[in-house]
């Protein structure tokens, strides 16, 4: 057992990582550092800030350096599709991997997105099955948070995006894995549903305008958001607090994406505790 546990590096210390640009204001090195310490795992994790055209070359350096895996943040998420020899069902129709796992075999790419906001319903006590949800964004994280709610059994599920044709082009994927209900919608013709997520980027600053009109946010209706912002809360996320509306918060989607790649990475569950704690 570890090194890390002792505060020390040792020879056979693992190497995990975060490749991304820019990866400075990251909360996954102390969220992953924290259960490897807890845990008695000797593992590390680092940020590796990584040029868009430097990639491929890093990917290279990352498996010939024996990594146990490593995260991709952006803007890289979309460019690891190509460089990896497997993908999971959430990573191939997002076309977005957020976790690596490197084998003597090749590089097996994962997201685990989708998962972590499953996971952070299951937390909150939001039964997904059955449900009808809509999800504003078609993006790499919508189509993550779409695959893992048809994966969790919601019944219904509507995209709405700024632009239709992306939406429609996320639906026809999502078509092809079996999921019933799917409707595509524009932003005018919001649809009812019983949980709603926010998968764009709208909320990361404090004058962004609402992804959904306020009105609709109140009772009856359960919110997800997958921004997070290191401090302070969304718009969405401090609107539907003040109206006692139940909400998912970005930071738990957060935890649990880390807690699943680590999973994957280890083979065991982590210390989400420590994990928590290491973030809030
Ligand atoms: P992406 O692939 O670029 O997709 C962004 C989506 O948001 C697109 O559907 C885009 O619509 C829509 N959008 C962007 N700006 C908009 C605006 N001003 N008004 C309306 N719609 C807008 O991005 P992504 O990788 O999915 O990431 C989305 C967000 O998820 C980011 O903020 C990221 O930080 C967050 N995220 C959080 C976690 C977590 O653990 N909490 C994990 C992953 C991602 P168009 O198609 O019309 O351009």
């Amino acid at each position: 057992m570890g090194g890390v546990s002792r505060g020390m590096i040792s020879g056979k210390t693992g190497l995990l990582a975060l490749v991304g640009q820019p990866v400075g204001h990251s909360l996954s090195p102390a969220m992953h550092n924290a259960a490897f310490v807890a845990d008695g795992l000797d593992f590390v994790y680092i940020c590796l800030d990584v040029d868009p055209d430097d990639l491929p070359a890093a990917v290279r350096g990352l498996e010939a350096l024996k990594l146990r895996g490593f995260n991709v943040t952006m803007p890289h998420k979309r460019a690891m599709i190509p460089l990896v020899d497997e993908l999971d069902e959430e990573a191939r129709i997002s076309g977005a991997v957020n976790t690596v796992v490197i084998e003597d075999s090749g590089l097996r790419g994962f997201n685990t997105d989708g998962g972590g906001m499953v996971m952070a319903c299951q937390e909150a006590g939001i039964e997904l099955s059955g449900k009808s949800a809509l999800v504003f964004g078609a993006g790499g994280t919508a189509a993550a948070v779409a695959v893992a709610f048809g994966n969790a059994g919601v019944a219904e599920l509507h995209i709405a995006n700024r632009s239709v044709e992306r939406a429609a082009q996320l639906r026809d994927e999502l078509h092809g894995t079996g999921m019933a209900g799917l409707v595509v919608h524009h932003l005018d013709a919001v649809p009812d549903a019983e949980i709603v997520v926010n998968a764009t980027p709208l909320g990361m600053k404090e004058d962004d305008p609402m992804p959904v009109p306020a009105g609709y946010v109140r009772e009856g209706r359960v919110f997800c958001d997958v921004v997070y912002r290191p401090g302070t809360q969304t718009p969405l996320v401090r609107l539907a607090r003040q109206r006692t509306v139940p909400v998912v918060a970005g930071d738990r989607m957060l935890l649990y994406q880390g807690v699943l790649a680590q999973m994957l990475w280890t083979g065991r569950e982590p210390n989400i505790k420590a994990m928590d704690s290491a973030i809030s």
